[in-house]
């Protein structure tokens, strides 16, 4: 029976506590860039031991002051991969220098250590490294490049490399608590680093007022509103990543024998499972479209790779997890009954 209203393909996680918390703020009358701020800041720093931590608007703001303290600017190459979204090719382009994109591996679409070689130039300032989907990339080899590492754990809060949390291999590092991320404050990003150099150049460049010189600087801050929602998200966040586990377990449990290939387990990582990805061969399209007639919503794991949009060649690997990869619903929220519609529509549609 086609039940119950269609499963949306990802949905925040909010609950009552996140709900008393923005009422005592906003009873509190402090509501712009305050001590609700800094509570954050420091709570989220000492979770992941990452040095210090800036809030900041968004996970966008946060790419372009992470450029800016590393002195990235005109005349500059930064590498990024080309399957991500345009927030990163964006906040290059703010920072006036210029995107070089490379290819990516297929198994977790994560940048390739190798392409990322060949594209290095004396221009080249820095690499932004993405953990696509939840699933940390290979840092050991992306580090022995030599050149500045931005981590972008944007859909990696919570994982781990090697046994340490992911944006502590960076020189400096980012993440998005945009709606529907691991978790959010609505829009709102962070930046953090262990270079107290780095960190305090990115809390100068967030805010305008008070400052002894006049130069360019921009409006990216946090307010507290945002700040006691994302409090109250980050103390639930590992109840969200065991949800998300035990999800990705069940998926691969009851998805054996469909003809689709699941997500790989790595041995070095701890991945998050900020998306569930099964991979069909050249169909992603046509089962996204059959799965919303099952009442299931999926999605591509990206919209559309960056070279896709500047209609440029090259990028083989990209261009097949497009027409492959579909991404499931899954997250904290999800149902255990949506989570059996979604394995019956996926196996209804593939078989
Ligand atoms: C969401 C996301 C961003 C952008 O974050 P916003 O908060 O939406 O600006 C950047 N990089 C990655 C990998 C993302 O997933």
């Amino acid at each position: 029976m086609a039940s119950m209203r269609t499963v949306p393909h990802s949905r925040p996680t909010i609950d009552q506590k996140d709900i008393d918390r923005v009422l005592m703020c906003l009873r509190s009358g402090q509501v712009s860039m305050g001590p609700g701020v800094q509570g954050f800041e420091a709570a989220f720093a000492a979770k992941f031991q990452l040095g210090g931590a800036a809030a900041v608007s968004s996970g966008t703001a946060a790419l372009h002051l992470a450029l800016l303290a590393l002195g990235v600017g005109e005349g500059h190459e930064v590498i990024i991969p080309t399957y991500v979204c345009t927030a990163l090719s964006n906040a290059v382009h703010y920072a006036g220098a210029r995107p070089v994109l490379v290819d990516v591996g297929y198994e977790d679409g994560n940048m390739a250590p190798l392409a990322v070689r060949r594209k290095l130039s004396r221009k080249t300032r820095a690499i932004i490294v993405p953990h696509m989907f939840g699933e940390p990339a290979d840092l050991a080899a992306l580090r022995d490049l030599g050149v500045p590492l931005i981590e972008d754990c944007a859909q990696a809060v919570g994982a781990r490399y090697a046994g340490k949390p992911v944006g502590t291999f960076g020189q400096v590092s980012v993440f998005s608590f945009y709606a529907t991320k691991m978790m959010t404050t609505g829009e709102g990003g962070m930046v953090v680093s262990q270079d107290k150099k780095v960190l305090r150049r990115v809390r100068d460049l967030l805010s305008y007022d008070h400052k002894p010189e006049c130069r360019v600087r921009f409006n990216y801050k946090m307010s507290d509103i945002q700040a006691s929602f994302g409090l109250a998200q980050l103390q639930r966040l590992e109840k969200f990543v065991a949800r998300r586990r035990s999800m990705a377990r069940y998926y691969n449990e009851r998805l054996k024998g469909v003809p689709c290939v699941l997500p790989a387990n790595s041995v070095v990582t701890e991945p998050v499972y900020y998306r569930y990805v099964v991979k069909v061969r050249g169909c992603a399209a046509k089962v996204i479209a059959a799965m919303q007639k099952q009442g299931v919503q999926c999605e591509r794991p990206v919209f559309r790779p960056l070279h896709v949009y500047h209609r440029i060649k090259g990028f083989p690997v990209a261009d097949q997890l497009m027409k492959d990869s579909v991404s499931l619903p899954l997250y904290p929220g999800l149902t255990a009954r949506e989570a059996e519609k979604v394995v019956h529509a996926l196996r209804r549609v593939l078989t």
